[in-house]
């Protein structure tokens, strides 16, 4: 069977390097992450590259903040609490001027309950504006220090305040203080977005640990864990307490990544920090967006299981055309090495085989998510696209 001419030798030589063109292999992998990113962006989400698509294979625990992103973010001043001496509107009116610049939810919730246009000569007070990160805002208003913020700005800075006793549930309190006196509280209310529980509840099923971190009090932390069943949650945290407590998740959790997913108002350093940052794209800021490795256009936190899904699928189909590949070459190269392949053989096994990888990359480009949320400009786009 080893005889044979020399040209017999050159013959089946030229074969099997033809037949060991790694073509397939080299386009299908990309090829895949292609289309993983592509089918991505028919469900709304922007995946920034194919290490991120990887990444969320191996998804361990999931770290969510609270507002903006478990929480709609869009909140409500439900509550005015004047203290002795001041009215209701006096106070909105102070919050709602030291708040005119933030772009905080809870700063437009103010804005929007004060009513009235801030208009620049509203302002001309105002002679200095300071955004504390995760705890409110500083500002001097015609000569007055305003402070705006959770209970720890104001103490910090030497105010005291009531004792409360109320169970405020989801409710936020904003406390006011001018020139180091208390002048009032607004409690504001959040409501979870009816989306998280079904993200919280999918992760769950998919063996992924949940876990909330905030800047907002313990009382509305614990309401919204309870409210979506997390696995973990902390809360009172600065920006900066959110970085370590990602750093001690990842390294507790060493096995598998830690992605976070965050809206970046106070939050753009643990997005950047995660082993996948995840930003919402619509409520989120454009620093997030910026920092994030994948964009959810719609805010819907759930969206991250479509990532998830896809990402699996991808994977698949890529590991598919490598089985494919490899294991067409080697029968061919093996079937050559005794003569008994032709170099029409060595061609399908080379760029037959390529074309075949290439199709198989193209069905994660059309991949249909099992919870068929596809919304339906998307449908009708694809259709177009088929018909062209
Ligand atoms: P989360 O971590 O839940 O997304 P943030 O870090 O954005 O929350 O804010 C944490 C807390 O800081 C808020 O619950 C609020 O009490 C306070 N805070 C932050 N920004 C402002 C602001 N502009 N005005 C008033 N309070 C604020
Ligand atoms: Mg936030």
């Amino acid at each position: 069977m080893f005889g044979g001419n020399y040209q017999d030798w050159l013959y089946r030589a030229l074969t099997i390097l033809v037949i060991s063109c790694p073509c397939a292999l080299v386009i299908s992998v990309p090829l895949g992450y292609f289309g993983g990113i592509g089918g991505a962006s028919r469900y709304g989400i922007l995946i920034k590259g194919a290490n991120y698509l990887e990444a969320l294979t191996d998804l361990r625990t999931v770290v969510f903040d609270k507002t903006g992103t478990l929480t709609e973010g869009v909140f409500q001043v439900v509550e005015i609490c004047p203290a002795k001496g001041y009215t209701q509107k006096e106070i909105l009116e102070i919050a709602a001027r030291a708040e005119a610049h933030s772009p905080h939810p809870i700063a437009k919730s103010i804005r929007k309950k004060y009513g009235k246009d801030l208009k620049d000569g509203d302002l001309t007070g105002l002679l200095s504006y300071e955004e504390v990160s995760g705890q409110g805002i500083r500002t001097i208003f015609n000569g007055r220090t305003v402070l705006v913020g959770k209970a720890g700005l104001l103490e910090q800075a030497g105010v005291s305040l009531p004792r409360l006793t109320v169970d405020k549930g989801l409710g936020t309190v904003v406390y006011i203080s001018v020139d180091g006196d208390y002048v009032g509280q607004l409690t504001i209310s959040d409501r979870v977005k009816a989306d998280s529980r079904a993200a919280i509840a999918g992760l769950k099923q998919m063996g992924v640990q949940t876990v909330m971190l905030t800047g907002d009090n313990q009382v509305v932390a614990k309401a919204v864990a309870e409210e979506l069943d997390l696995n973990e949650y902390h809360a009172d945290l600065m920006p900066e307490d959110k970085v370590s407590w990602l750093e001690t998740l990842s390294q507790a959790k060493r096995q598998g990544k830690v992605a976070f997913v965050g809206d970046g108002l106070n939050d753009a350093p643990v997005l950047t920090r995660a082993d996948v940052g995840i930003a919402m794209g619509g409520l989120g800021s454009d620093a997030a967006i910026e920092a994030a490795d994948i964009v959810i256009m719609e805010d819907q936190p759930s969206k991250l299981l479509e990532a998830i899904h896809i990402a699996r699928y991808t994977k698949k189909i890529i590991w598919q055309n490598i089985g494919l590949a490899l294991g067409v070459k080697l029968l061919v190269i093996l079937l050559a090495i005794f003569g008994l392949a032709n170099m029409w053989v060595a061609i399908f096994a080379d760029e037959g085989v390529a074309l075949l990888a290439i199709m198989n990359a193209m069905r994660v480009r059309w991949y249909n998510s099992p919870r068929n949320s596809l919304p339906e400009a998307s449908l009708v786009q694809t259709v177009i696209v088929v018909a062209r």
